[in-house]
């Protein structure tokens, strides 16, 4: 598969990172691009026939599979020694596991919320915590957290969602700071929308999407976002390459927004 847009250049050769929620989406598609650039990956989710599935078309010297609920403190800790068991050592993190609900906010229930925050911001918060030591310890290294445009900016019906959102990028940039002298640099990817299961809410296969659904779809992102189009998770996967290799080696600290132009301004056109 051509996963960067014009073969590898092993921008990552000799690393080992750690990718949440990589059964699927972006999660999958950012550890099969990190793999092809030579990084050791450590994929890590809830679905695990699906990750291991991943995992083993990648190939066993480059790619393990291990359950890893982001919202567990005792997972973080199993899946750093599974890293360093396999890899010999871990220094990098791609934290995306997220999920979406979509609900009023005043007729949201507490749990709801509260489920939200969970796997989104307390989720980023644990990965974090877990791996900064290690990075440290590698001599540096890279921390690339998944917020959403709906961090910096509102959308209706996704109160609970976006309130985490800006949580992480709040967290990167705390962070960042923090972190900035052991030479570990942290950023935040703010995608707008995003051609993954989660964009087709109540149709958790986007194959199996009817085929007015998805042109409903298709004539809604070509009318509001002036790139025409959704993004695609190949996309996302090249912007937390960018952010995980040395050619964002002075960048930490900041949220990315990558929507095609979503979030731009109003247009006419
Ligand atoms: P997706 O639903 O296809 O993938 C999310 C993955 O996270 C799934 O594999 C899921 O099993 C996993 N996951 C869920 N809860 C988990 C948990 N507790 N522990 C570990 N893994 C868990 O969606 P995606 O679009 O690939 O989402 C990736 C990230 O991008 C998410 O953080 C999401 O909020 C963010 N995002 C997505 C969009 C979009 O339009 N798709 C837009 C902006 C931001």
């Amino acid at each position: 598969m051509d996963t960067n847009g014009g073969g590898t250049t092993g921008k990552l050769d000799g690393r080992v990172i750690v990718i949440t929620g990589a059964a699927r989406g972006q999660g999958e598609q950012e550890a099969r691009l990190f793999a092809a650039e030579g990084a050791g990956v450590l994929l890590g989710d809830v679905l695990d026939e699906q990750g291991a599935a991943v995992a083993r078309e990648i190939g066993e010297d480059r790619a393990r599979y291990v359950r890893l609920d982001v919202s567990r403190e005792e997972d973080w800790e199993a899946a750093v020694a599974a890293a360093k068991a396999a890899f010999g050592r871990v220094d990098g993190l791609v934290n995306n596991a997220g999920i979406l609900r979509f609900n009023e906010l005043t007729a949201t229930p507490l749990a709801e919320f509260q489920e939200l925050v969970q796997v989104n911001q307390v989720g980023t918060f644990l990965g974090i915590k877990a791996l900064a030591p290690e990075l440290a310890a590698a001599g540096g290294g890279t921390i690339v957290n998944t917020s959403s445009y709906t961090g910096l900016t509102g959308m209706a019906y996704v109160g609970a969602y976006a309130a985490t959102k800006a949580a992480v990028v709040g967290l990167t940039r705390v962070a960042a700071l923090e972190l900035a002298a052991k030479n570990i640099r942290v950023n935040a990817m703010c995608p707008g929308a995003v051609d993954t299961p989660m964009a087709h809410p109540g149709l958790l296969d986007p194959a199996g999407m009817s085929d007015e659904a998805r042109a409903a779809m298709a004539e809604l992102y070509r009318r509001v976002v002036p790139l025409g189009r959704v993004g695609r998770p190949e996309e996302i996967a090249r912007l937390a390459l960018f952010l995980t290799s040395d050619d964002s080696s002075y960048v930490t600290g900041q949220p990315f927004v990558i929507d095609g132009g979503w979030t731009a301004g109003v247009s006419p056109f």
